[in-house]
């Protein structure tokens, strides 16, 4: 019904709907062992269709905001809750989280990142088990059990939420310094373009 190969699903038929609704099965991108692993809620359009997470209009935001604190793409792990395209968008169910989340967890496991961010609503919920006010939660830090050990989950707002009110724009920069400054005082030391 499903099959990973390393960090890759190849393929999976858990949820009838997506597999419907999706062109592919869109994986993490980025460093088997990167230090900052950012965890979204499910490809959109642009997504579905190159194949990557964080293709679209809020990839565009947050590759400018890795940029703005000395960090490449290229030097995080980026991810999804599901990885296939809910049809018209719509968030994932409880179900289809659920039917994903060994995927996501193996993922944890593989890549033991120093710092989880999740960006946005659904990630965090379905990550901390709980209800979370994202936008007054944003910029904090909890342990939690996951993917073979406890590790520090960083809330962080979506970043397209900075499209449809910029006063989010300050909570997503905060939070994202904090996230920075967190995986750079890990043990492996995070490579930096201003290092260079
Ligand atoms: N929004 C998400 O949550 N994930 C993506 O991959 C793209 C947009």
């Amino acid at each position: 019904m499903g099959e990973m190969d390393g960090l890759e699903v190849t393929e999976c038929t858990r949820c009838p709907e997506l597999v419907d609704s999706r062109s592919q099965i869109v994986n993490g991108t980025g460093p088997a062992d990167a230090d900052l692993l950012f965890v979204g809620e499910g490809p959109g359009e642009q997504e579905d269709q190159q194949g990557e997470p964080f293709v679209g209009r809020s990839g565009t935001i947050l590759d400018e905001k890795l940029r703005d604190r000395g960090l490449a793409r290229e030097d995080v792990r980026i991810t999804n809750c599901v990885r296939c395209r809910p049809p018209e968008n719509r968030d994932p169910t409880t179900e289809e989280l659920e039917n994903c989340w060994p995927y996501l967890e193996s993922e944890i496991e593989q890549v033991d990142p120093e710092v989880i961010v999740t960006l946005g609503k659904v990630p965090s919920e379905h990550l901390l088990d709980r209800d979370v006010a994202v936008t007054k939660e944003a910029g904090g830090v909890e342990q939690v059990e996951l993917g073979g050990g406890v590790r520090d989950l960083l809330i962080c707002v979506h970043p397209a939420a900075t499209l449809y009110d910029s006063s989010q724009e300050e909570t997503l920069d905060a939070a994202l310094d904090k996230a920075a400054a967190m995986a750079d005082g890990g043990s492996g030391g995070q490579s930096q373009l201003g290092d260079y």
